[in-house]
């Protein structure tokens, strides 16, 4: 059984942008620079987007942070979305979710410019992503496609298994698998979907997205299939110093033995999610830096 270290594969891509960012100042005089916008104090929001700073500033890229009052309006937001996407020292910008209830997260995301929209949620790059042109694609199914890609773990004519129909995570997930040169045969199954374990035991590549810690179980795997845990759960633990630990939505301990291969939590996906952003926001600082040129 191989463990997928999504650790080692984001050391790989953080390796390479380094180098590009290196270039890009180089080249341009400025940082590819990223604005990440925060509204609320939700505790596991802050470290995210801390998570996300950090990664800036260990590359040399720029930061900039928004820190917005719980209270803030929707058309504060707008606004502030509108000057960074009219502000040519900004390239990727990313609305960190879930929002407070009173703003309009479908409407916020509307708003940032296709080419900014790092996150790849925007539903311009939703579209593109489904009829397989170029655009940004959601950092965490990226993750996925390279950590894939990276182990040599060819999708062409297998059968995808994706758990979870999130807009963020399944649903682009299952389109990147379906594309021409991906090829593969993908099943999504949610929460009303019947005889789950028939259809999970079938799957030569298992993917679960649902937020329920250590959901899947032996039983519900193919002996040899490879299994890629995109969940992040927080369980009790009294033992641990913080009160908590992290597990995935597959139980890792029963259900590896069975598997060609897998990916851990934590140093699985996770790790893979910011490493995609900062990709993503190299990639809107080049497109945007050569257009400015043109
Ligand atoms: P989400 O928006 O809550 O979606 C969960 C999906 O799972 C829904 O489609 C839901 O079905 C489905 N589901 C729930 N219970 C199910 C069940 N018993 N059987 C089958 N399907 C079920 O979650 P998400 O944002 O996609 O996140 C999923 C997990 O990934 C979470 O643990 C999250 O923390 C993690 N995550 C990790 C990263 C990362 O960086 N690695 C990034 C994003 C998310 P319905 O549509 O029918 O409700």
């Amino acid at each position: 059984m191989q463990i997928l270290t999504g650790k080692e594969v984001a050391e790989k891509v953080y390796e390479t942008l380094q180098s590009d960012c290196n270039a890009f100042v180089e080249k341009y005089g400025f940082p590819p620079t990223l604005a990440v916008i925060l509204v609320g104090t939700d505790p596991a929001s802050q470290s995210y987007v801390q998570g996300k700073k950090q990664a800036c500033l260990s590359l040399g890229f720029g930061h900039r942070d928004y820190h917005l009052d719980a209270e803030t309006s929707q058309d504060e937001l707008l606004e502030l979305i509108h000057t960074l996407n009219n502000d040519p020292s900004v390239h990727g910008i990313l609305v960190q979710m879930p929002l407070p209830p009173h703003l309009d997260a479908d409407l916020v995301i509307q708003n940032i410019k296709v080419e900014k929209d790092v996150d790849g949620f925007h539903p311009q790059n939703v579209g593109n992503l489904l009829i397989g042109k170029p655009g940004f694609i959601s950092c965490t199914p990226l993750g996925v496609l390279h950590i894939l890609d990276y182990y040599a773990l060819s999708c062409e004519g297998k059968h995808v298994v994706v758990l979870g129909r999130s807009n963020i995570v399944g649903k682009p997930m299952a389109s990147l698998l379906m594309q021409k040169g991906r090829d593969a045969t993908v099943t999504i199954c949610h929460s009303k979907t019947e005889k789950l374990e028939q259809i999970t035991k079938q799957a030569d590549i298992l993917i679960a997205a649902i937020g329920k810690p250590l959901f899947v179980t032996e039983s519900m795997v193919k002996e040899g299939c490879i299994v890629i845990d995109v969940g992040i759960n927080r369980v009790e633990d009294p033992s641990r110093k913080r009160g908590y630990r992290l597990v995935g939505d597959v139980d890792y301990e029963h259900v590896a033995p069975h598997c060609k291969a897998i990916t851990p939590v934590p140093g699985g996906v996770g790790v893979m999610t910011i490493a995609m952003l900062m990709k993503n926001t190299m990639q809107a600082a080049l497109q945007l830096a050569q257009k400015e040129m043109q």
